[in-house]
C-alpha cells in the first residue's frame, strides 16, 4: 500500500536520525542529566525548552515508587498541546522507537506549541514483559490499563489508582490533541493502522495525516485512553504500528513521518501537510475469523491484501499434518491482522478482515 521506494528513503532517514538504535554511538554525556522527579505536571507554567521527568505513578508492594518517564518539549511559539503515549500495553514497543525518532527530528525552536510524551505508560507491564499491568496482590494479578481510563483514585484497584494518577496529574490538564501508540498483541501482527472516530472531524483528519495503510472508522471503546479523551472533547486517535515485542524500522520510520505530518496539520510544525502516495483503505467494520479447532495454522493471506468473500484464508492441521478445517473469508475486504504464532487454540484469531 506504500511505495517501496518511499519506505526505503524513510528508513534511511530514520537510521540516519537515530544511529544508536542500529548499533552506533550512544548519546553524549551532557545529554544524560538524570531526570527531575515530578508529582504533578502543569506545562502552562513552564518556560520554552525540553524537560525530562520521572513521574511517581504509584508504589510497589515494597513501598518503592513506580517511576514513569515523561518528556515535555515546549516550543518558543504558542500553539496546541499534543500528547503522545506508548506502551500502555507493556509489550508493544514500536511506539517507543517512533517517539525517539520524532524527538530527534523536532526541537523547541521550531515548535509552535508543546509535545507531552509518555514513552512507557505501563512500567509494571514492561518490567514483567507483559501486555497487562502486573500487580502483586492475590498471588499476582493482571489488568488491561487501556480499559480503565480515567481510573479511580479512591477505592480503586491497584491498576485503577495507577491510571487515575496518570490521568489527573499528567494528562487531563495538559492536552489538546493525542495519539496513543500501540501494536497488535502477542502472536499476531498489524500493518500501520489507525483507529479513529470519524464523528470528530479533527480525529478523522489526524487519521489520514498519519498516512497509514488502513483506517478503521470506529466509535471507540469505553476505558481506552482515546475514547476517554474524545469524551472530554480532545481529538484523539490510536495508531497501531505492526507487531509486539520488537523494533520494526520500516514501520517505525513511517510512524515518525506520520506523526510529523499530524504536527504540521495541527500547526505545531511549519509547512503543508503531506498527502500519502496511496490512499489508505478505510473500513467501518472488522471481523475476526477464529479457529474452532486447536492445532497448527497455515495462513494463506498477507497483511493489507485485498480478499474476496469466500476466499480460503487459513487451514488448521493436527500434529500429523492432517487437515482439521479450512476457513474462508466471510466478507470481502482487506487483511487487517494475521496470526503469527501458528499454534492456535479454539477461539483464537486466525485472520481479521477490515471491510
Ligand atoms: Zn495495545
Amino acid at each position: 500500500m506504500f511505495q517501496t521506494r518511499q519506505i526505503a528513503s524513510l528508513v534511511i532517514a530514520f537510521v540516519a536520525a537515530i544511529p544508536w538504535v542500529f548499533g552506533g554511538a550512544a548519546a553524549s554525556s551532557q545529554d544524560m542529566e538524570p531526570p527531575a522527579t515530578v508529582e504533578f505536571l502543569s506545562i502552562d507554567d513552564l518556560a520554552p525548552g525540553t524537560y525530562r521527568y520521572q513521574f511517581n505513578a504509584g508504589s510497589r508492594n515494597t513501598g518503592e515508587a513506580i517511576w514513569v518517564p515523561v518528556l515535555v518539549l515546549k516550543g518558543q511559539k504558542e500553539g496546541p498541546r499534543l500528547l503522545l503515549t506508548s506502551a500502555i500495553h507493556g509489550d508493544e514497543l514500536n511506539g517507543i522507537f517512533a517517539i525517539h525518532g520524532l524527538l530527534d527530528r523536532v526541537n523547541s525552536e521550531a515548535l509552535a506549541g508543546t509535545l507531552v510524551v509518555v514513552p512507557g505508560v505501563n512500567q509494571p507491564g514492561m518490567n514483567a514483559n507483559n501486555r497487562h499491568f502486573v500487580g502483586a496482590g492475590g498471588g499476582g494479578h493482571m489488568a488491561d490499563l487501556n480499559r480503565l481510563f480515567p481510573g479511580q483514585a479512591n477505592n480503586g484497584s491497584t491498576a485503577e489508582r495507577y491510571v487515575a494518577r496518570l490521568w489527573k496529574n499528567i494528562i487531563e490538564d495538559n492536552v489538546d490533541y493525542a495519539v496513543d501508540l500501540h501494536t497488535q498483541t502477542r502472536g499476531s501482527d498489524y500493518p500501520l493502522f489507525v483507529f479513529a472516530d470519524f464523528r470528530n472531524e479533527t480525529a478523522h483528519q489526524m487519521a489520514h495525516d498519519l498516512m497509514p495503510d488502513l483506517i478503521k472508522n470506529d466509535p471507540g471503546q469505553s476505558g481506552t485512553l482515546e475514547t476517554t479523551l474524545m469524551g472530554k472533547g480532545v481529538p484523539a486517535v490510536t495508531l497501531e504500528i505492526g507487531g509486539p515485542k520488537q523494533l520494526q524500522p520500516d514501520l517505525v520510520a513511517r510512524a515518525v513521518a506520520g506523526l510529523e505530518n499530524v504536527m504540521r496539520g495541527l500547526g505545531l510544525l511549519a509547512g503543508e501537510r503531506r498527502k500519502p502516495a496511496v490512499q489508505p483503505f478505510v473500513g467501518a467494520n472488522s471481523t475476526n475469523v477464529f479457529t474452532d479447532h486447536g492445532g497448527f495454522a497455515y495462513i494463506h493471506v498477507k497483511l493489507n491484501e485485498r480478499i474476496e468473500q469466500g476466499q480460503k484464508i487459513a487451514t488448521v492441521v493436527d500434529a500429523f499434518g492432517r487437515e482439521k478445517a479450512s476457513y474462508f473469508a466471510p466478507y470481502g475486504g482487506v487483511v487487517l491482522s494475521v496470526a503469527t504464532d501458528p499454534l492456535r487454540e479454539p477461539g483464537a484469531m486466525l485472520v481479521r478482515i477490515l471491510h
